[in-house]
């Protein structure tokens, strides 16, 4: 059933609040002419308030309500204890203009997460600044057009970006000025090494690459491809959104990548999707360190035996400037993540990587003989199959909207473009065996449905508040607004 507006739930005369006593002088309003005679706002008890937001509320799909296997998000359970830590009076009650001294526990806090991200990733310096994994690309590529100038070397316009990547890897390519050229995969889903050859000049910026990449796969080439785009003079950007395969495995830093950001949101537990904000810090290889955005939490005042260290501000040396109000996404982001890294520890990350692998190859061998797996290897964290059947007209579309039905959020879908009808995979370390099981059950059980009764599939949902929609209309005619009050 469709939730009424809180509007046609209104009654005259309810009222849900009693305003306190004023606290303030009492003000004469103003002359009768400039005051509405009315104003239309719905007049509720208190308790239809909350059970009309509860309902909405329920409208809604989350990681604390089921299974979320959206490939590439990284939807783990975000554990509750970094909602209270996020909290703490000190790091919510703080203003980012306040004198350094009366915040050194923010600051000890924001150091201490760019020496934990280093650590974790093998890189030489890393900036919190970046409100999300976009935005620390857009960063990342900044950076390197920045290296590339500051040696003079102005004939590098291209950016190579294979053609698994995520759309914003061409788009923040894009926005910097430089020239997307696409390199297709191997048979094998690899860098097509040969293609990559083609393109290495010196009119080559660098290349972004994500690894592993949307199809769930490491590159079994990967220093092959980053020493021909050295070779060439380009920088490499790693794309470090599933790096949530690899964490105590493999640093991106000592596989030869430059650049590189985290979506702390994704790897790190941080509310994503409504709940956000983001957080994409970015780390950067020693020769790209000068040129980091703007501030940057340093130590200024070494400690001594009596005084602990004094943490401040401090400018690379060829800045590219600011690239964001004041510094990131603190408390909801970096503090949250900071929690969370602190919990697991250096094996209890190395465990999270393990067991998300692990979780995603279960997955995969339980479905990979009802539905197509075209690159058929050992996957990582994800992995990306068909949604089609031979003889039926039964798309990826119908196969997400019918897992509806059975309260699991669909995986993401027609994401990587390579593959026909994706759908993508991922079930994070959080997981147990028996969701799994549950999930493959019933894309079994779908597949079976697509021989007995594809109508029902084709159809679906038919559980949800609203049924399937016509997603190009949804778009195109977008309606924001449901209700506005009748002309008076
Ligand atoms: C999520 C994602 C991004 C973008 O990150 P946001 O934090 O959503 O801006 C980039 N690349 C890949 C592969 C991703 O999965």
């Amino acid at each position: 059933m469709i939730e009424p507006t809180i509007f046609e739930l209104s009654s005259p005369g309810r009222t849900g609040v009693t305003f306190p006593q004023a606290d303030v002088p009492a003000f004469d309003l103003p002359e009768a002419d400039l005051l509405r005679g009315d104003l239309p706002l719905p007049e509720l008890a208190e308790v239809d308030v909350v059970r009309h937001y509860m309902a909405l509320s329920k409208y809604n799909y989350s990681v604390d309500g089921g299974f979320y296997p959206l490939g590439s998000c990284t939807m783990k359970y975000n554990p509750k204890i970094n909602e209270d830590t996020c909290r703490l009076p000190g790091f919510l009650h703080t203003h980012p203009l306040q004198p350094i001294e009366t915040v050194q526990g923010n600051l000890a806090l924001m150091f201490e997460m760019q020496e934990w991200l280093k650590e974790i990733s093998g890189f030489a310096a890393v900036t919190l600044q970046p409100a999300a994994g976009a935005h620390g690309e857009f960063t990342g590529v900044l950076m390197m057009r920045a290296y590339h100038q500051s040696r003079g070397d102005a004939k590098r316009v291209k950016m190579l970006i294979p053609d698994a990547a995520h759309g914003t890897n061409p788009a923040s390519s894009g926005l910097v000025g430089f020239s997307v050229v696409t390199i297709p995969s191997d048979a094998r889903g690899n860098v097509d090494l040969d293609a990559l050859k083609a393109q290495c000049d010196d009119t080559v910026a660098g290349m972004m690459l994500t690894n592993p990449n949307t199809l769930g796969l490491f590159d079994e080439h990967i220093e092959k491809v980053i020493g021909l785009v050295h070779g060439c003079g380009g920088l490499m950007y790693a794309d470090g959104a599933n790096l949530n395969a690899l964490l105590g495995i493999v640093r991106p830093g000592d596989l030869g990548f430059d650049v590189m950001h985290f979506n702390l949101h994704k790897t790190f537990a941080v509310p994503h999707g409504g709940g956000g904000p983001g957080s994409g810090p970015v780390g950067v290889a020693e020769k790209l360190a000068d040129f980091l955005p703007t501030p940057l939490v340093g130590i200024i005042e070494e400690a001594d035996d009596e005084n602990p260290p004094l943490y401040g501000f401090v400018t690379p040396k060829h800045t590219i400037g600011r690239m964001k109000a004041f510094h990131g996404h603190f408390g909801g982001g970096v503090v949250r993540a900071y929690t969370y890294i602190a919990m697991h520890g250096g094996e209890g990350l190395k465990d999270i990587s393990q067991y998300a692998v692990l979780n995603a190859n279960y997955l995969k061998a339980r479905l990979e003989k009802t539905y197509r797996v075209p690159f058929d290897r050992t996957c990582m964290h994800e992995f990306v199959m068909e949604g089609r059947f031979e003889g039926t007209d039964i798309r990826a579309l119908d196969i997400a909207k019918r897992l509806m039905d059975y309260d699991f959020h669909p995986p993401t879908n027609y994401f990587p473009l390579i593959v026909h009808e994706a759908l993508m995979i991922e079930p994070t370390e959080t997981e147990n065996k028996d969701t799994l099981d549950r999930f493959a059950d019933t894309l079994i059980a779908i597949a079976e449905e697509a021989k007995t009764n594809p109508e029902i599939i084709k159809t679906a949902p038919h559980s949800t508040p609203f049924g399937r929609m016509d997603e190009v209309k949804a778009a195109k005619e977008l309606v924001l607004c449901c209700w506005l009050p009748e002309e008076q």
